[in-house]
């Protein structure tokens, strides 16, 4: 098995990236947080503080980034991985970016012959500690079959959607575009319940076998919304700004999304609260909190 380099262990990367060192596969990994290349490395991984050495050591180098900016500057960075890489290495980006910076980087990989695939993943940490991610490949079919054997440890379900490099992200988003409708309507179904004095549980119960259930609501009800503990999971600013990269495809498409695009101006509103941080599940609170305010007014 070829060896990995890992850069960016956070929520999703540190999972996946002990998922591949379980597998008895080598990880050399990177991070700007100290404590996290600690943590890695009392997993038994191996660590690097620059990325020049990962690229040295390993033969695929997998990322696991925040933003835009984070991707650009680890791959388009003085140092970064176009500059240091080449045609014997595979570089694939597992973050959730906008098809556009798919499109940039792999110009900017082609230039150098490097092989590259946009892979973003879904099923959240727990998908990833318990590698049953789903995934979804945008680029070359034959780099895609070189690929596979990693991807399959980190995932159960796992998708080539086409050779376009942006195709694994369009599927990604649009699944994204879902999860922020499905978090705002439990928000809101949760707090016409708690009104009427119908016990969260057996609401649950009741709507489990209902056609309301969903796996979202599943999740955000049963890991946070009854435990009362938001720490993220998947923080409300990274919906967010996936929310933003729908909104930039349906532009550029010129697709009229009227709903979404009210949804994506909750989320913003949301975050400029101060609840960027915390799960996305978090909604459910600032729903009964707005609601609160309302009635105080009266
Ligand atoms: P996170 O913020 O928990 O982790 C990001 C990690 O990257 C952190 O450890 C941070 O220190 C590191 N980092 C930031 N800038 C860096 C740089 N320049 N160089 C090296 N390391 C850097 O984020 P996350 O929740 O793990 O999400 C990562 C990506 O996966 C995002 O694109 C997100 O949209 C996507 N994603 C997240 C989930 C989820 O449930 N959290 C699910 C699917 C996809």
């Amino acid at each position: 098995m070829a060896k990995i380099g890992f850069i960016g262990l956070g929520n999703m990367g540190f999972p996946m990236a002990t998922g591949l060192l379980k597998e008895g596969v080598d990880v050399i990994g990177y991070d700007i947080s100290e404590s996290t290349l600690i943590a890695f490395k009392k997993q038994g991984g191996e660590i690097s503080t620059s990325i020049a050495n990962v690229i040295a050591a390993s033969d695929v180098i997998m990322t696991s980034l925040p933003s835009e900016k984070a991707v650009e500057d680890v791959y388009l960075g003085e140092d970064g991985l176009i500059e240091n890489g080449d045609h014997t290495k595979i570089f694939i980006d597992t973050s959730t970016v906008s098809p556009k910076l798919n499109q940039k980087l792999e110009e900017a990989c082609h230039k150098q012959a490097i092989p590259f695939l946009a892979a973003p993943v879904s099923g959240g940490v727990i998908g990833a500690e318990k590698q049953t991610l789903t995934v979804m490949v945008g680029g070359k079919r034959e780099v895609y079959e070189q690929a596979l054997s990693i991807f399959k440890i980190i995932g159960e379900n796992i998708f080539h959607v086409n050779e376009q490099i942006d195709s694994g992200t369009t599927v990604k988003i649009i699944n994204n575009l879902l999860i922020g409708f499905y978090t705002a309507g439990v928000s809101e179904a949760l707090h016409i319940a708690n009104k009427k004095n119908i016990d969260l549980d057996d609401l649950f119960s009741m709507l489990s076998v209902s056609y309301g259930q969903s796996r979202i609501y599943e999740r955000n009800y049963k890991t946070f919304i009854a435990n009362n503990n938001y720490k993220p999971g998947f923080s409300l600013k990274l919906l967010r700004k996936d929310l933003e990269f729908a909104m930039d495809v349906a532009e550029k498409n010129q697709l009229d999304l009227p709903i979404s695009q009210k949804l994506l101006s909750l989320y913003k509103e949301v975050e400029k609260e101060g609840f960027g941080d915390k799960d996305m599940a978090v909604l459910y609170e600032r729903v009964q909190k707005q609601s609160e305010l309302k009635e105080a007014s009266k």
